[in-house]
């Protein structure tokens, strides 16, 4: 456990510690790329704990990703010991299990109620038709809830019963939610019954970074805290400690023409001298662009392992750079192909964030099923899930009339196995914490942060992230802002293209290159593409253009070595 008190304050700058140490209240930060978001949550509420004696069962404390809530659950833990287990930490489908669990009977749900796995939705979608009334019964008569209704179910609850909104609300006195800019309409209806007007509801967020508005999320609600709660207080943290200078200024003047923040400012805390500028580079092809990142991921990792061996510096700062701290983010999940073929022939491992679930994984049903089956079974869940596979093969293993063996296929649950014991680890033996996060959407967990391996990602699973080197690739009209052929963008559409570009380009911490096509298979037909007009926000003196395709040189890491 870290020094609590003033000490613990000591870490944050001047308006982190602001912000931190804020009286109760409802309590909008309004907080850039980089600024410490997450630094700030966590200290205030080990702030609020440790010094102003709140409890932390009093403590709730909402994000959006399973992988977030496990990220601010681990900075509690060394913020606060082992007190921070009593803060409720978790995502809005978490809350809402919480609260229907707590109140399964007057939700009209039997106490085993289970959220319907994808074959049982499509099952009883078929059966239903439109009827959207006959979808749910179908689900009840089975006792399944559908993943949306985790949080709906929760809200028609309380908004029928004033008696239960006070006890949640006499529970979680203190609310905190990360990423205030992407909740939807139920969230933040949620949000209201469980926080009063003038309640401790501290938001936080950047406006600049709302990018989900197409699955629901309204960054209005953000905008209008202040009139939603009483007396906000509003704290701003401006202050970057990732970027570089000359890649902050790029995403600053990126954002300008769209961002929903008054004087939108961003100060780096890094004032490191030399730094490069952004890095761009007009390739003729797609071919050649992905070649571009090869021999530039090349000279990063090979050239300055290299050089390291006599000064161990260049630029200013430490040249320890590996594969790990690479990062190729793209607009849609297609560009990734290319990027990883070159990356690939050239033999620089590389990885892929997966935003798949878990759940739709072959194999993953069934071995749910096989353990909620054999549910009364104790012992580590890492070892049930594996005697689960083991018994769903043997299963599959029996041959058919034709001599195949049957359709869910071996290797097919060996690899489901695989991909479900790092949570099933997480779980311990708790079965109903696992089947629920399985449920709710865990996700497949193929990023490893240690991994020596160039990471591959969209701009969207980029969020949140933080990477020395960033190569933001097809920075061309049409992609970015992603446009179908032969559509009219809309204004909100073209905006929200701009903030998940501001997104891509705060990214990146030392060094930031940008690159486009002329020429790009789209949609089936290959067609000249320009520039994204988005490039032309920036000043071009921030760029340091890159020139044609220099000849190959030969990459044999072993050989270079020597
Ligand atoms: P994003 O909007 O991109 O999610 P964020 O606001 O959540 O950004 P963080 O990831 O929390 O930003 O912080 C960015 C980086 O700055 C991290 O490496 C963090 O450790 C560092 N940082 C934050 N605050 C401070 C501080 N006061 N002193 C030194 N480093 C800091
Ligand atoms: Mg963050």
């Amino acid at each position: 456990m870290e020094e609590v008190g003033t000490g613990l304050l000591d870490r944050l700058d001047a308006m982190q510690r602001v912000a931190a140490s804020a009286p109760g209240g409802p309590l909008l930060i309004v907080a850039g790329p980089g600024t410490g978001k997450t630094r700030t949550l966590t200290h205030r509420i080990a702030y609020l704990c440790a010094e102003l004696n709140v409890f932390p069962e009093h403590c709730l404390a909402i994000t959006f990703t399973r992988r977030a809530a496990e990220e601010l659950r681990h900075r509690l833990d060394g913020l606060l010991g082992p007190v921070a287990e009593d803060v409720t930490v978790g995502t809005f489908h978490a809350l809402g299990l919480t609260i229907l669990r707590e109140n399964a009977d007057a939700a009209g749900l039997p106490a085993g109620f289970r959220i319907a796995d994808d074959a049982e939705r499509a099952a009883a979608r078929t059966e239903a038709g439109d009827d959207s009334a006959a979808y749910t019964s179908l689900l009840r008569k089975q006792d399944l809830v559908d993943l949306d209704e985790l949080v709906t179910l929760p809200v028609e609850l309380l908004r029928a019963d004033r008696t239960l909104v006070e006890r949640y609300r006499d529970r979680w006195r203190w609310i905190f939610v990360d990423e205030y800019q992407d909740v939807d309409e139920v969230q933040y209806e949620l949000l209201r019954l469980l926080s009063p007007a003038d309640g401790n509801l501290c938001a936080i967020g950047d406006p600049d970074q709302a990018i989900y508005s197409f699955r629901g999320a309204d960054v209005g609600y953000f905008l209008r805290f202040s009139e939603d709660f009483t007396d906000a207080r509003l704290v701003r943290l401006n202050r970057n400690y990732r970027s570089s200078a000359p890649i902050l200024a790029a995403a600053v003047q990126a954002i300008a023409p769209s961002s929903l923040v008054r004087g939108r400012r961003l100060d780096p805390a890094r004032l490191d001298p030399e730094v490069p500028l952004v890095g761009r580079y007009p390739a003729a092809s797609v071919a050649e662009e992905a070649d571009f990142v090869v021999r530039t991921v090349d000279d990063l990792v090979g050239g300055l392992s290299h050089r390291s061996l006599d000064s161990g510096r260049i630029d200013g700062r430490s040249t320890s750079l590996s594969f790990s701290d690479i990062a190729v983010l793209y607009r849609t999940d297609a560009q990734a192909a290319p990027i990883v073929d070159a990356l690939t022939r050239a033999n620089i491992p590389v990885q892929k964030r997966s935003h798949d679930r878990l759940r739709d994984r072959p194999g993953v049903a069934a071995i749910a099923r096989e353990l909620r089956h054999a549910g009364g079974l104790a012992g580590p869940l890492a070892a049930r899930v594996r005697l689960a596979g083991q018994v769903v093969a043997e299963r599959f293993a029996v041959p058919t009339l034709d001599g195949a063996s049957s359709a869910v296929r071996p290797e097919d649950v060996r690899s489901a196995v695989d991909l479900l014991t790092p949570l099933a680890r997480r779980c311990g033996d708790d079965l109903e914490a696992f089947l629920s996060q399985l449920a709710t959407g865990a996700e497949v967990d193929a990023l490893d942060p240690r991994a020596e391996a160039v990471t591959l990602l969209t701009l969207h699973a980029a969020k949140g992230l933080e990477f020395p080197v960033v190569f933001l690739v097809g920075v061309e009209d049409g992609l970015l802002p992603l446009r179908w052929p032969g559509s009219t963008p809309d204004e909100d559409a073209v905006a929200e293209e701009r903030r998940l570009f501001f997104v891509g380009l705060t990214r990146a911490q030392d060094r930031l290159y940008v690159s486009h096509a002329a020429r790009r298979t789209r949609h089936g037909s290959e067609r000249d593409c320009t520039p994204s007009p988005f490039l032309g926000a920036i000043d071009p003196g921030l760029f340091e253009r890159f020139g044609e395709a220099e000849p190959r040189r030969p990459r044999d890491r072993q050989l270079r070595l020597i």
